[in-house]
């Protein structure tokens, strides 16, 4: 029978996710213990892990795992893992809460305690720490010198700012995860846990899947991107962010919507298969790229497609830094600890008039006069500002569904492009 890659650590899905009696039991413990209000990102990280998709992580990190993990990719325990995941609080909150403890991690948001947590430790994330782990995880091809990098990372990377804004201490240890917020009922049918779409590409019969990652609306670029994918797996997960996004970026629900719209028109359907996922962007780049096979690992996939500057931001990034990136990271012998997970590496892909049709500089022998350069910020910057798209920028339906979109919007963003967006 066909088999599906497993999930990533060796130890099949760590997942935390209390359900039933045991739920209801630690719901009411959980009122009468301290509550530490969390961050979007962390509410997002707490899903992840409570599901099974940050597997083989139970909870937090120690210092240890964030120093291994910022240095050179490798938990304590030398598992592969790429970036950071820890609990931040504030130093009033760490100032009463002791090793050995449990406590409360509440969703102000979503008014609801998300989780409890046992610590195990406690340790101050210095501005030093934060700068040190910045440059590690977020410094690129783009800006390959400390120096130019903070010239325009503070203003202008949001995940430098994440990090930056982190509060002064951070907690480790297990969680027991309580609640996956508002996205199994906000996003029916689109959220699933790994459990879930591990199911559903066993019962299609697949064993060699890839992921799709997505946070734009899917455009010809990447409709192309999953048909390559299509004809050499056997089958492809569309995979959607549907946690927080940054300002002027579409609503979930939307681009959800022209998924759909491009799966019934121009796809084979039983080829492919729409999930979302609860997770924050870190713009993380090569890094997240990295992240992004480790979780698509634990949904059920062994590939992943990574194009032209993935989950990147600005020009802090080479264009194809996320894919050289897979040949350079540590590849621990013991069993589970690696990556297997491996990515789908495409160049950049565009309509080409003369090629009449999707190429990509791999195909296309063209000039830049011939291409129809696709890119999902152009196409959103376009749309927000009402102007016609060129022919073969996007298909009719997808593009009906933005512009009813935009139409709506009574607040008009400013959309920033970057070089990779104008084709230089
Ligand atoms: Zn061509």
């Amino acid at each position: 029978m066909a088999k599906l890659v497993p999930p990533h650590g060796g130890k099949g899905l760590t997942t935390c996710l209390l359900e039933g009696a045991e739920l209801e039991a630690e719901k009411k413990k959980a009122e009468g213990l301290k509550k530490v209000e969390v961050s979007p990102r962390v509410k997002g990280d707490l899903i992840m892990i409570g599901i099974g998709g940050f597997s083989p992580l139970t909870g937090f990190m120690t210092k240890a795992d964030w120093k291994g993990v910022v240095d050179s990719c490798l938990l304590a325990d030398g598992t592969f893992w790429p970036v950071p995941v820890c609990l931040d609080v504030t130093k009033e909150d760490a100032a009463d809460i002791n090793v050995g403890d449990e406590i409360a991690l509440y969703d102000p948001e979503g008014d609801e305690i998300m989780a409890t947590m046992q610590i195990t430790e406690k340790f101050e994330m210095t501005d030093a720490d934060k700068t040190y782990e910045c440059e590690k995880v977020f410094m690129g091809e783009g800006t390959p010198t400390a120096e130019e990098f903070w010239k325009i990372a503070k203003e202008d990377h949001p995940g430098v700012q994440m990090v930056m804004g982190q509060k002064e201490v951070n907690l480790a240890g297990p969680v027991k995860v309580l609640s996956e917020g508002e996205y199994p009922t906000k996003y029916a049918g689109i959220y699933h846990r790994p459990a879930e779409s591990r199911k559903i590409f066993e019962n299609a019969g697949w064993s060699e899947v890839a992921a799709l990652q997505l946070r734009n609306p899917m455009h010809r670029s990447h409709e192309y991107l999953c048909k390559i994918a299509v004809e050499v797996c056997d089958g492809v997960y569309i995979h959607s962010l549907v946690g927080n996004l940054k300002p002027g970026d579409i609503p979930a629900e939307v681009r959800v919507k022209c998924i759909d719209s491009l799966v019934k028109n121009y796809f084979v359907e039983e080829n492919v298969v729409q999930g979302g996922y609860p997770l924050d962007m870190r713009y993380a780049g090569p890094r997240e790229g990295l992240l992004h096979a480790v979780f698509r690992q634990n949904y059920g996939c062994s590939k992943m497609i990574i194009g032209r500057d993935h989950s990147g931001v600005g020009d802090f990034y080479g264009m194809f830094e996320a894919q050289t990136i897979f040949d350079k990271i540590p590849t621990p012998a013991e069993e589970g600890k690696a990556l297997v997970c491996t990515p789908l590496k495409i160049d950049w892909t565009f309509y080409c008039y003369k090629c009449d049709g999707m190429a990509s500089l791999r195909t296309c022998p063209h000039t830049k006069e011939d291409r129809v350069l696709l890119s999902g910020t152009m196409l959103r910057k376009m749309l927000s500002e009402g102007g016609e798209l060129p022919d073969h920028f996007g298909r009719d339906e997808v593009v009906a569904i933005l512009r009813d979109y935009y139409e709506g919007l009574t607040e008009k963003v400013e959309i920033k492009t970057h070089k990779a967006a104008t084709g230089d």
